[in-house]
């Protein structure tokens, strides 16, 4: 790839992000209208659509994102204890993510590739590191009777969606026409 390329890295979302969100919501607005009490938004709240979309935009290839807490929370506006606790809500039951090691305000993530996966990078041996669950969102959204349901991980349902999507995986970059060092072809694949 010739370094005056100015096409944008690709990264591929999956329907973690939005399951994230409806299961957050849903449980908030569970747990504060019982009692015919009106919603109130907090300060606190976590914000899983986001942060998982920030997070996408740090990976690179197959190795796990590394947070610097403090950083990541200014840079996202947040209270670093309150990132901290959306991290480990996130990393319950390896849902959305699986949370290596923190150490020196340091921590090492593990993405579930139906949240985000790097453009050119293999997804299946992602998913299959922590047997990661996919999620699946109900008809309707928000308002389904199950927003969101989790399969468990299996290797059969990756491949099908590798072949399915495969140019979405591999894709590296999303061209740029402007971009001078791709033209004419502008378009990177593996
Ligand atoms: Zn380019």
């Amino acid at each position: 790839m010739n370094s005056t390329c100015t096409c944008r890295e690709s990264t591929s979302y999956g329907p973690g992000i939005l399951a994230a969100q409806y299961l957050y919501w849903s449980s908030i607005r569970a747990e504060r209208t019982s009692g015919d009490r009106r919603f109130r938004a907090r300060h606190s709240d976590f914000e899983p659509g986001i942060t998982l979309g920030y997070l996408g935009g740090l990976l690179d290839g197959d190795a796990p994102v590394r947070v610097d807490v403090a950083a990541v929370a200014d840079d996202l506006g947040r209270k670093p204890e309150h990132l901290v606790a959306e991290l480990g809500w996130l990393a319950d039951s390896d849902r959305f993510l699986h949370q290596e090691g923190f150490a020196d305000g340091v921590m090492r993530l593990w993405l579930n590739p139906a949240v985000a996966c790097d453009g050119g990078t293999d997804p299946r041996p992602l998913a299959a590191r922590y047997r990661f669950p996919y999620p699946v969102l109900g008809q309707g959204g928000l308002s389904a009777p199950e927003p969101v349901r989790f399969l468990e991980y299996s290797a059969a349902l990756w491949e099908e969606l590798y072949t399915s999507k495969q140019q979405l995986f591999d894709t590296r970059r999303v061209p740029d026409p402007a971009c001078r060092s791709c033209s004419p072809t502008r378009l990177h694949l593996v």
